[in-house]
């Protein structure tokens, strides 16, 4: 089946949906999403992204790994030790906005960094998490898909 074909029957599966899943979060949260959802303007977006400034070193944070295309950081309000995010050093604000070379690169460094992380716990096991969109969860438009949360043995 050709991959348009598949989008098609993917789209015409999810569109009808009704009422909006946005609607069962804040005002805020919403806002955000149809600010982050215009296409364009993505340099103010960089401006007032709190990645994005941990990127340029304006905003602090704890970093576990870097290189030149992503970097990993504490969260600062883990759901567990250790839990981390791996972001871009680019700014995309969802998954599919993200070019897959760069998802690549973030999704590679998730078995070292698990393990690391894993192993300063004294854990054995982690999730790995992706909240793609204001209905599955995220709250800063600026890909961070990969989260990994170490749990306690
Ligand atoms: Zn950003």
């Amino acid at each position: 089946m050709e991959s348009r074909s598949r989008l098609s029957i993917i789209c015409s599966h999810l569109l009808p949906q009704s009422p909006s899943p946005t609607s069962r979060f804040s005002s805020s949260l919403t806002s955000s999403a149809s600010i982050n959802d215009a296409a364009g303007d993505t340099r103010n977006h960089q401006l007032d992204c709190v990645f994005c400034r941990i990127v340029r070193g304006e905003s602090p944070a704890f970093k576990l790994y870097e290189d030149e295309t992503c970097l990993c950081i504490l969260d600062t309000s883990p759901v567990s030790p250790g839990h981390s995010l791996i972001i871009p050093k680019s700014h995309f604000s969802c998954l599919e906005a993200t070019p897959p070379s760069v998802v690549a690169a973030m999704c590679s460094k998730v078995p070292s960094i698990g393990n690391a992380i894993m192993k300063a716990n004294g854990s054995d096991s982690f999730n790995l998490l992706v909240n793609n969109g204001a209905a599955a969860g995220q709250v800063i438009f600026h890909v961070s898909n990969s989260k990994v949360v170490s749990m306690e043995k």
